[in-house]
Order: structure tokens, then sequence, then C-alpha cells
């Protein structure tokens, strides 16, 4: 078992308190971490603040170029960093191996995207001035973000900011806080100066509140759960911070009458159980037309049947354990519910034999209705929950009946009704005929209470840039 310790101002640092890591398939206890609390987190602060002059004034070359030797040495290292990934947080090897790719192709694209930040001169309103209209980094960035992918929301945040010249101070989820500080460690070995990225963690709420409260924190980029969204939204106006937020999802996935239900049935396999259904932009809800619904779902439960579970190290598993105990009761409180309700389970649901971690088998159900908590509340679980619908007016309507607005999917083969579900829905990101949306130049992120800004593209920079706008007297 390793004793991790935090990274602040280039060096490694503990506390009394510790935090034990728990492994989901296993539940042993793989690790233990420093507890920070306020002290600790201010001194993060003074740390992010000292190396800002130095690390804005490099040219966005020089900063590409560290941040290209600290993608070349994650990518080395990216099975290592798989596999300490896959026991912290339970997603197959296979998969947390492609999160890590996933994850670096941020640095990567960022590293590029850094040198065009370009500035603007616009024809001035008389003869002796001139406008000039630069852009500036917004300063030293808070990066809070969960356990569901430890490795793509810290570069997803960190990529862009160091980018744009700022400098952060970082707060990952305590249940799966090791890929993180392994990622910090190959970002002191790729030259990245002292400062620039401090990593600790802890008391969540004293950590937030004392970066929020800290005028010297420009900027604060946050991923998970709307409740603490919310909150930090708040607490940030007290300083008038710039503020992203990815929150929470409750994605419609919507199967037409021409849709090519074999394509159907494999993008929503990639959307629903990717990550055993822990995903913001997981398929919550699928609207399947009625003209389709029995062979829909006759396809859905064979590919749901073939999934194999267990612990993500073993060869072959394609689903892992949840995060912990509260996540899988969640989902069988959601299949009590529908099941009370009318709902026939299809498949799944069930624990698995011989295994002590958090795990749960996943689940197809049908006759659903829209009074079912599955269908109002985000499940965050390999549940898939399925309902019919007669038509797209019908089903526009009642996808966009939900306070979230982050992902949304269809499948038709048609054009015209592709297009016309695709843009009567209220969501950040459409999967049109496509499962997986989510890569680095494309913009991520949500309307209404899914959360505000988006990261990836040129989209993702301009969230840690300020305007400055110069106004010259000839
Ligand atoms: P989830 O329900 O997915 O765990 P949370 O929003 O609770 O989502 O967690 C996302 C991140 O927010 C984690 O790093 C967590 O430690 C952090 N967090 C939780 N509560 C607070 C808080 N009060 N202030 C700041 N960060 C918090």
């Amino acid at each position: 078992m390793k004793s991790w310790r935090m990274y602040v101002n280039g060096e490694w640092v503990n506390t009394e308190e510790q935090i034990e890591v728990v492994n989901p398939a296993t539940l042993e206890v793989i690790a233990t971490v420093p507890k920070a609390g306020k002290k600790e987190a201010a001194e993060a602060v003074d740390a992010a603040s000292a190396a800002l002059p130095g690390w804005k004034a490099k040219t966005a070359a020089e900063r590409g170029a560290l941040l290209m030797n600290w993608f070349r040495l994650i990518d080395e290292q990216k099975e290592e960093i798989g596999r300490i990934m896959t026991t912290e947080q339970g997603k197959p090897l296979a998969e947390a191996i492609g999160e890590v790719s996933y994850a670096n192709s941020f640095i990567s694209w960022y590293a590029e995207e850094g040198k065009r930040i370009y500035g603007e001169m616009v024809p001035a309103a008389a003869s002796n001035k001139r406008i000039f209209v630069s852009k500036e980094p917004v300063g030293v960035v808070a990066a809070i973000t969960p356990w569901n992918f430890p490795a793509a929301m810290m570069t997803r945040k960190v990529g862009p900011a160091l980018a744009a010249g700022c400098t952060v101070v970082v707060k990952p989820a305590e249940l799966t806080p090791l890929t993180a500080f392994k990622l910090v460690e190959l970002a002191e070995e790729a030259g990245i100066p002292k400062g620039v990225i401090n990593v600790i963690t802890g008391d969540a709420a004293a950590i937030g509140e004392t970066w929020m409260a800290d005028s010297r924190v420009r900027k604060i980029s946050f991923t998970g759960s709307t409740k603490v969204g919310k909150l930090l939204m708040k607490q940030a106006a007290d300083t008038m911070k710039k503020v992203s937020l990815e929150l929470g999802g409750h994605a419609p996935f919507i199967v037409t009458e021409n849709a090519d239900l074999n394509k159907a049935v494999t993008g929503l396999m990639g959307s629903k159980y990717r990550n055993a259904g822990q995903t913001c932009v997981c398929a919550n809800r699928i609207f399947v037309h009625e003209s389709v619904e029995a062979e829909f779902v006759e396809k859905l439960k064979k590919a749901v049947g073939e999934l194999s579970v267990g612990n993500g190290l073993n060869e072959g598993v394609e689903i892992g354990p949840l995060i912990n105990e509260a996540a899988v009761q969640k989902v069988k409180n959601q299949l009590d519910d529908a099941i009370s309700k009318g709902a026939s389970v299809e498949i799944g649901g069930e624990a698995i034999s011989g295994e002590k971690g958090y795990f749960i088998t996943p689940a197809v159900l049908t006759n659903v209705t829209d009074d079912m908590t599955c269908m109002i509340e985000e499940t965050f679980g390999p549940l898939a929950p399925v309902t019919t619908y007669k038509t797209v007016e019908e089903v526009i309507k009642r996808a966009n009946n939900s306070p979230y607005g982050l992902a949304g999917y269809v499948y038709s083969e048609n054009i015209s009704e592709a297009i016309a579900i695709s843009e009567g829905l209220e969501y950040g990101i459409i999967g049109l005929n496509d499962g997986l949306p989510s890569v680095a130049q494309a913009p991520f992120g949500g309307m209404k209470e899914s959360g505000l800004g988006r990261e990836g593209g040129h989209w993702g920079i301009e969230e840690y840039l300020e305007v400055k706008y110069i106004s010259l007297g000839l």
C-alpha cells in the first residue's frame, strides 16, 4: 500500500490526517492520501499565484513544448496510469487506458491551440485613434474534478488553462485521487515549473470555500454534481470569478422508426454502459418508436447479455463495479421504484456471486413510464429504461422535460427527421447516429442546469482568457 503525498509549489507534502482510498472491486484499502484543510488550500494558491508571472511570460510555443513533454510521458506510461485508475475507480483496464489517451489528447490539442490565441485590430471611430484587442490569461484557476474520469476531467481543465498562461490549483475527488497524483508526477518530470500545477486532496468543502473566497483565484472550473456546482457558483460570486460548470445530465436516447437498429444498439451500448453507466453523458432515458420497440429490445437484450461483469483488471471484463455502495443502492432503488409502477425487467439488475465489490449487472427495463424515478433523476449506473413514443413532436417534448440539458442522442436514417429532432432538443451536445461524441476538438458542455461554459476545441481555451481592449490615441 502506498502513502501518497500531495503536490504544492513543486514539493511533495503530507498532512497528519489521512484519507483511505478503496478499490471498489475488492473493497481493499489501496493507498492513503493527505487530508488538507483551509491552510493547505491557501498555500496552494500562494504557490500558483507566485508562479503566475513567470508562466504567463513564457511564449505560447514554450508552454506548448512543456505540455508536449508531459503528453509524451503520459503516453509512454499509459498502461501504468490505466492500472492505477482501474484499481481506484473500477473501470475495465482497456477502458482506463482509453481514458488516459483521451485525457492526453486535451494536452496535445491545447499545446497547439495556445499558439492561436489571436487578438484583433478594430477600425477606430476617429482617425487619430487605434483599437487593439488582446486576450490575456485569466490568472490562477481552481479546478475541482469528479471520480468518474480521474484523468480526463483533470487534463480537460489543466490543458487549456496552462496553454492559456494560467496556473492551477487542482482538487481531484477523494475517491480517486491517485491518477491525478501520478499525472502531476509526470508533469514535474516534464519540466513544468514549480507552482504552475498544484494538486491537493482533503476536506472538499473547506478547500472549496477557501479557494472561492480567495480573490487571487480568478476562475473556477468544476465538474461534478449540480448541487455542488450551484454552491460553488454562489461562493464564486463574492469575488466575481469566471465560472465553468459541467454538471449532471439526463440524456434522452431517441430511436426513431427510421433508425438503423443495429447502429442504434451499438451506440446505446457505448453511451449507456461505458464506465458502468457512470458518465454525465450516459443515455438515461431511451425513447423508442413504438413500431420498432420489440425488435430493438430483442437486439439490446442480446448485446447486454453478452457483457462480462467483474474486476476491471481481469482479461475480457467489460463492466466493472460501481464506485461505492450508495451508487449501487441508487440503481436498486430506481429498479424497485420502476417495478412497483409496472416496469418489466428484461435482463440484469442483480449482484454477481463470489465478488465483494460494488457490482450490479447491467439491466434493461421495458414498460417504462415518465413518472418513474429513473425517468426523472440521473441514474449514474448500468440501468437502461426503455419507453415508447408515437410522434416526433411528442418525443421532443418528453425528452426536453428535464432541468438538465447536457447530451442527447438521436438515431435516424431520415435526414429531415434527424435534423428536426436534433434542432428540437434543448441539449448542448447531440449524438446524431453517434453514441460517443466527446473529443478534444469539439465543445463539450450543457444547457439549462447541466452547466455553464464549454470544454474542448477553441471554445475551451476562451474559458481561461480575459479580453483586454487598448484604445490608443495618436
Ligand atoms: P459526485 O456526487 O459525483 O461525487 P460531487 O459534486 O459531490 O459529485 O463531487 C465532485 C467534486 O466536488 C469532488 O472532487 C468532490 O470532492 C467535490 N466537492 C464535494 N463537495 C464540495 C464542496 N462543498 N465544495 C467544493 N467541492 C466539493
